[in-house]
């Protein structure tokens, strides 16, 4: 779709929109890039799609041009807002702009499902706003996938399986509700200014229901006690989460001498079950 907005980086000149450390503004200005993005994410002309830290509108305008019925982006840097205007202009009634922190707007009331979110991160809030997503009070969540673009080392930690030092709790956390992969690779210099490290996007479609049973509290509490001590053998790490935790394991399938990154979804879930009491 032509929509006659100027090059990115005349709408940066125009708008003296230099980046921030201080927003973590690292902007992609290549628009055959932001729309690799969009299609990422999959068929979008049915979604409404919430972006955050839509900046000057790279991505934005790949949303759009992608055919997102509706775009609702988030920006806490008020220097953006005209240039998002301009954008806003030339796909009439289909995009949204709140001025605003992402950690502390309700979007609930702005969107229709279906909800896909797509968003070039800051890199600050970029982790917190996943596992906010991805644990909700019920399930499943108001969204139906995410395609996020983070630093390369924490998409592998979302994908990693069990053995790998990447593997631990946000692996388990995305992985227990969703499936994940990694689907773009961007070098530093795929962005203005570079930052210092590689980045990766990693789309995240959700289950209807968790793969295995457990209460999430219970299994966030056990694999982080787990994580949280990863070189000593589970028996030790998790001593203080149940007085039995070795006969518990032992019920569980699960070698009290192993240690946290040994251990699979599964078996994570099974032992949750077991310290709830639920398998006799
Ligand atoms: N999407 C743009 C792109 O791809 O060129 C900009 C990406 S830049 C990595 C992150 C953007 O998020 C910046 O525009 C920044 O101002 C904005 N931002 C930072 N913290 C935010 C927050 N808490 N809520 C909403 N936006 C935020």
């Amino acid at each position: 779709m032509i929509d006659n907005l100027p090059p990115l980086r005349d709408v940066i000149r125009t708008h003296d929109l230099r980046a921030k450390k201080s927003f973590g503004q690292n902007f992609l200005l290549d628009l055959n890039l932001t729309a690799r993005i969009a299609r990422a994410a999959g068929d979008l002309s049915g979604a409404d799609v919430l972006e955050v830290g839509p900046g000057p509108g790279g991505l934005t305008r790949g949303l759009l041009a992608e055919g997102a019925r509706k775009v609702l982006a988030i920006e806490k840097d008020a220097r953006c807002l005209p240039a998002l205007a301009e954008i806003a202009a030339a796909y009439p009634a289909r995009l949204a702009v709140i001025e605003g922190d992402a950690l502390a707007v309700d979007v609930l009331e702005h969107l229709t499902p279906p909800v896909k979110i797509v968003s070039n991160l800051p890199y600050n809030v970029g982790t917190e706003l996943l596992i906010r997503w991805m644990t909700p009070e019920v399930w499943p969540p108001f969204w139906d996938s995410l395609t996020l673009m983070f630093q390369r080392e924490v998409a592998e930690r979302i994908v990693a399986r069990p053995g790998s030092k990447a593997y631990g709790r946000l692996s388990l956390m995305v992985q227990w509700r969703a499936n994940a992969r990694i689907v773009l690779s961007l070098p530093p210099e795929a962005f203005t200014p570079a930052p210092k490290v590689a980045s990766a996007v990693v789309h995240i479609t959700r289950l209807d229901a968790p793969r295995f049973p457990a209460n999430a509290k219970t299994l966030e509490r056990v694999i982080a006690a787990g994580f949280n001590q990863r070189r000593k053998m589970l028996r030790a790490a998790l001593k203080s989460v149940h007085p039995q935790i070795e006969d518990l394991l032992h019920a569980s399938g699960i070698a009290p001498t192993a240690r946290a990154e040994e251990i699979g979804l599964e078996a994570w879930c099974c032992l949750a079950r077991h310290l709830d009491g639920e398998v006799k």
